[in-house]
């Protein structure tokens, strides 16, 4: 059977490099659910919806369509057609994406988006997000929570920056994080069956091996 490993957290605490290379060393597909959630927010902006209108967003939350690339060595995401891989890094994006994946609409509509890729995997699938283990695939087979301190997340995301302010990164992450996690609609949480993984003081190689050796126990 398919081998369903749910990877959530806050951002800057290597997540995704993390899933990506489980997901390369176990032959499994891999899929990025914060990328989706961008490139509907890309899409909003784009079209001009006011964002911080929940019904306006609410209305066109099913328009744009949505397609994951699962390979973990090459990921990509398109809407409608086009590829958004760069854009919705973007700082307007990030800066909105909290406002538009709180809106109930979009959640449902991204979610099952997602329950039909973890289903379509054939040997398996690595999904990484907020809500993995807690709404979207409450029956993973492993579930998998990374924390750090604010500290070695935001020098991680100034790293991946560019010499990007550490203290600007830090706000703003602190404020993403909670929106994501005081927002109604399934907030960043720790399933209370999830393995927590502390890689403040650990280097991505060892935060590999971890989940590795859990995902084959
Ligand atoms: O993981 P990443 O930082 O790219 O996620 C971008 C945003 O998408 C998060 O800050 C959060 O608002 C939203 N998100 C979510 N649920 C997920 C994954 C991401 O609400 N499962």
């Amino acid at each position: 059977p398919a081998v369903i490993v749910a990877i959530d957290g806050p951002s800057g605490t290597g997540k995704s490099s993390t899933s990506k290379a489980v997901a390369a060393q176990l032959g499994l597909s891999y899929l990025d659910t914060g990328a989706q959630y961008r490139a509907i927010t890309w899409w909003m902006v784009s079209n001009g919806i006011d964002i911080g209108d929940p019904t306006a967003v609410a209305a066109v939350a099913g328009k744009p369509e949505i397609v994951s690339g699962t390979d973990p060595s090459a990921p990509t995401i398109t809407v409608d057609g086009t590829d958004v891989s760069g854009p919705i890094r973007s700082q307007e994006v990030t800066s909105k994406v909290s406002a538009v994946s709180a809106v109930p609409e979009v959640r449902t509509r991204i979610t099952e988006l997602q329950r039909s890729y973890a289903a379509a995997a054939e040997t398996g699938i690595v999904v990484e997000g907020r809500d993995i283990g807690t709404t979207v695939l409450p029956d993973a087979d492993l579930k998998i929570f990374l924390t750090a301190s604010p500290e070695a997340r935001a020098a991680r995301r100034s790293g991946e920056l560019k010499g990007a302010d550490v203290q600007a990164t830090r706000e703003a992450l602190i404020k993403r994080d909670a929106a994501d996690s005081g927002r109604k609609a399934s907030p960043l949480a720790k399933a209370d069956d999830a393995v927590e993984v502390d890689t403040t003081d650990l280097t991505l190689q060892q935060v590999i091996e971890c989940v590795v050796t859990l995902v084959e126990e």
